[in-house]
């Protein structure tokens, strides 16, 4: 293949992802993005082994057997993995994602001849400061995805794990890190595996000191930051190996990781450098008392009587609904309301649920017609003339103590103000906490009545009663 012709089919590739993102962007486009992403990967993948082919430099039994060991074990998590396990299979990806950039960096600076990176029989400068920067990114993306997926998938501690000077520790780290690099840049035969191993191993210690501090609530976000590592650190690997298909995707990925990262601390109303400085949900805010506070507690009678009066509902689904998989019976119920005449509209905050998008995509698996959906923007001026909020599994989302209580760690957060409505339904097992593990003063409001049962067994009993 000509070298006209891989640039072309590159860029076509580049473009495809590019459409694949944007077609992600809405849930009725979302399945046409992902066709694009499908085939641009198919592109650049044909494009690269056959290049490979034409140069001899390809072991086909690699890979094949890479290609089917990794296409299967893909194949069987993602069929597995359930959706509020999400987060940690991206944390998963993540660390393969940094763990390659590592590897190719290394198979380069050992056989820099087979990757044209020699001139006058020393690696070239301009590579090894790819390299070098390859192994820094990819490695603390490794290791910090890695910490990443141990406190989603509670193997470890959640909370924030704070050292004593860690700020100065990771300081340190970096300025050793940049002066063993600088000395191998500046010493033109560049070939010191010692000091690039050094740099390996700090760089995979910096991962794991930069992610062990932050807390749980935050952790989302630390995913996202790292997606975004991991196809920067994918970027620069390109330039070392002069694939421009890896650039370009690794650009995407790195932006798009950073643009994300960035809305989910503004739906959050965390600074980016508040959540990568770690230590949020270390207070011990959960241990508030509620036990003398009075609370209407109803049943599925009870919900069902005031829903069939509403002639206006919001529904409000979170965390819970995901885990009792209860957006099909609540379809149901929901199709059932507007039989009756009743005006239903979900309402849907931007960090519902553990990833952006979480409530967003189990609503569209249960059918619900994308017009009743509406953002937080759109949707918050509609509850004061909302007889009732039915909120499902969702807790964080509504406190109100991100309005008024200045200590508490979610102030400052936009929420839903289901107060405003006639009546909230509140769906949920008991009066415990959300994610960011503080009450929810909303529990002991004279217009609230609590549902206290699991989401979907609730739903479908409301459902019958309906
Ligand atoms: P929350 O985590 O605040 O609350 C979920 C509630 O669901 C819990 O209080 C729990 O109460 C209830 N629940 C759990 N299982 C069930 C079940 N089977 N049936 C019924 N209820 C159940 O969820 P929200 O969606 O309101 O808020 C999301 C939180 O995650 C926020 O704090 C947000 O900042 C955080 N987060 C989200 C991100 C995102 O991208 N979406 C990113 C970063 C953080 P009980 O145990 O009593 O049933």
């Amino acid at each position: 293949m000509t070298n006209d012709l891989t640039t072309i089919l590159y860029l076509l590739s580049g473009v495809l992802f590019i459409l694949a993102i944007r077609g992600l962007s809405s849930p009725d486009t979302a399945r046409t993005g992902n066709y694009l992403g499908i085939s641009g990967m198919a592109i650049a993948f044909i494009v690269t082994i056959v290049n490979l082919d034409q140069n001899n430099l390809i072991n086909w039994l690699l890979i094949i057997s890479g290609i089917s060991i990794g296409g299967l074990i893909g194949t069987y998590l993602s069929k597995r993995v359930a959706m509020t396990d999400m987060p940690q299979m991206v944390a998963a990806l993540n660390s393969m994602g940094g763990m390659s950039a590592v590897l190719v960096a290394w198979a380069a600076f050992l056989s820099p001849g087979s990757f044209g990176l020699l001139i006058n029989g020393f690696i070239n400068t301009s590579s090894i400061i790819q390299m070098l920067l390859g192994i820094l990114v990819g490695a603390i993306t490794f290791s910090g995805s890695v910490i990443a997926f141990l406190k989603l998938q509670g193997l470890m501690t959640g909370s924030p794990i704070i050292l004593p000077f860690r700020h100065i520790i990771n300081i340190l780290i970096f300025i050793t890190i940049l002066g063993l690099s600088t000395s191998m840049i500046l010493d033109e035969t560049g070939s010191h595996t010692f000091l690039f191993l050094l740099v390996t191993i700090l760089s995979l210690l910096l991962g794991l000191l930069l992610i062990i501090p932050i807390g749980g609530a935050d952790m989302p976000v630390v995913i996202s930051m790292l997606n975004s590592y991991s196809g920067f650190a994918a970027a620069i690997i390109g330039f070392t190996l002069g694939n421009m298909a890896l650039v370009i995707t690794g650009a995407l990925v790195g932006s798009s990781g950073a643009i994300l990262s960035y809305i989910m601390c503004a739906a959050m109303n965390r600074s980016f450098f508040s959540v990568i400085m770690g230590g949020f949900g270390d207070e011990a805010t959960s241990t508030q008392s509620n036990e003398n506070k009075p609370v209407k507690i109803g049943s599925s009678d009870d919900a069902a009587f005031i829903l069939k009066n509403a002639s206006s509902v919001i529904i409000i689904p979170g965390y819970g609904m995901a885990v009792a998989r209860a957006q099909n019976a609540l379809k149901e119920m929901s199709d059932k309301l507007k039989a009756m005449g009743i005006k239903v509209s979900f309402a849907i905050h931007p960090v519902a649920g553990r990833m952006p998008g979480h409530m967003n995509v189990l609503l569209a698996e249960a059918d619900v017609p994308y017009e009743e959906i509406f953002e937080l923007s759109e949707i918050n001026s509609s509850f004061p003339q909302a007889d009732v909020a039915f909120v499902i599994g969702a807790n964080d989302v509504t406190n109100p103590a991100a309005k008024n209580d200045t200590q508490s760690p979610i102030y400052g957060m936009p929420i839903l103000e289901v107060e405003n409505a006639k009546t909230v339904l509140f769906v949920k097992r008991s009066l415990g906490i959300g994610y960011a593990g503080i009450d929810n003063e909303l529990f002991y409001r004279d217009n609230t009545m609590m549902l206290l049962a699991d989401a979907k067994k609730m739903v479908e009993d409301i459902s019958i009663s309906l």
